[in-house]
């Protein structure tokens, strides 16, 4: 079976769209709709028609675009259930274990709350990618708007136990920046500080650091890695439960 192609684009101010394309059956969705008119000119760059959405969570900055695509292509739009009334233009509601189908790719939904209380993450196992909006960041993850440090512990805990190779695209690029964070949590971690340097000359040359997988995230981003000997003596809490260390990482960013 043919792979989804998958094609990523920047849109909004640090935002990123995600089209994934079926190549034997045509179909086409966008993970999230950030904004309608940038997703209608990679759709037409790409010769690809809309047939989905796949919503991630209720977020203006990635819901802006539902009314105007599905008024110029007729696309299905799926989200998650636990938001269904704060995502206007919503087709079909979604819950963990649910299977999503793009063509003949195969998506199965993560329930990934946390940032949001309803936030979904899409996982494409036969192509090895997973989508999850404001989860999980490259050497990051989302703030903890509509939940606690347990619930997000829980839900990025089901990422990290993906594949390793498994791609992970993300809502945003903030790489650089994180990395900055993650280099005061771990000084010394080697695969950090290799991450650093490479986001950082992607930065200045306006590349993307993204997509990731779960394998370097595993290695480098101190929000999958409360386990850390070196972070929990850092923060001096060896020995404490996983969530509460992953809980006092999150507060030292936001005051970052
Ligand atoms: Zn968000």
């Amino acid at each position: 079976m043919a792979k989804l192609e998958i094609y990523q684009f920047p849109t909004r101010s640090d935002n990123y769209g995600v089209l994934i394309h079926d190549p034997e059956t045509g179909a086409t969705a966008a993970i999230d709709a950030p904004e309608a008119d940038p997703i209608l000119a990679a759709l037409q760059d790409k010769g690809w028609t809309l047939s989905d959405i796949l919503i991630t969570h209720h977020h203006a900055d990635h819901t802006a675009g539902i009314a105007a695509l599905k008024q110029k292509t007729g696309c299905t739009v799926y989200g998650p259930a636990r938001e269904a009334g704060l995502i206007p233009g919503l087709d079909v509601e979604v819950k963990e274990g649910d299977r999503v189908e793009i063509g003949n790719a195969k998506g199965r939904v993560i329930e990934t709350p946390g940032h949001t209380r309803g936030h979904v993450s899409y996982y494409f196992p036969e192509d090895g990618a997973v989508f999850v909006g404001d989860t999980l960041f490259s050497v990051g993850c989302g703030k903890l708007l509509e939940g606690d440090a347990p619930t997000m512990w829980t839900s990025l805990s089901k990422l990290a136990a993906l594949p390793p190779e498994t791609e992970v695209y993300c809502g945003h690029e903030y790489t650089d920046a994180n990395c900055r964070f993650a280099l005061t949590v771990e000084p010394d971690n080697e695969a950090l500080k290799a991450r650093a340097g490479e986001a950082a000359e992607n930065a200045a040359q306006g590349r993307p650091s993204l997509p990731s997988t779960i394998g370097q995230e595993l290695a480098t981003n101190p929000f999958l890695r409360p386990s850390s000997a070196a972070i929990q003596k850092r923060l001096g809490m060896e020995g404490q439960p996983l969530d509460a260390i992953f809980g006092e990482v999150r507060r030292r960013k936001d005051r970052f």
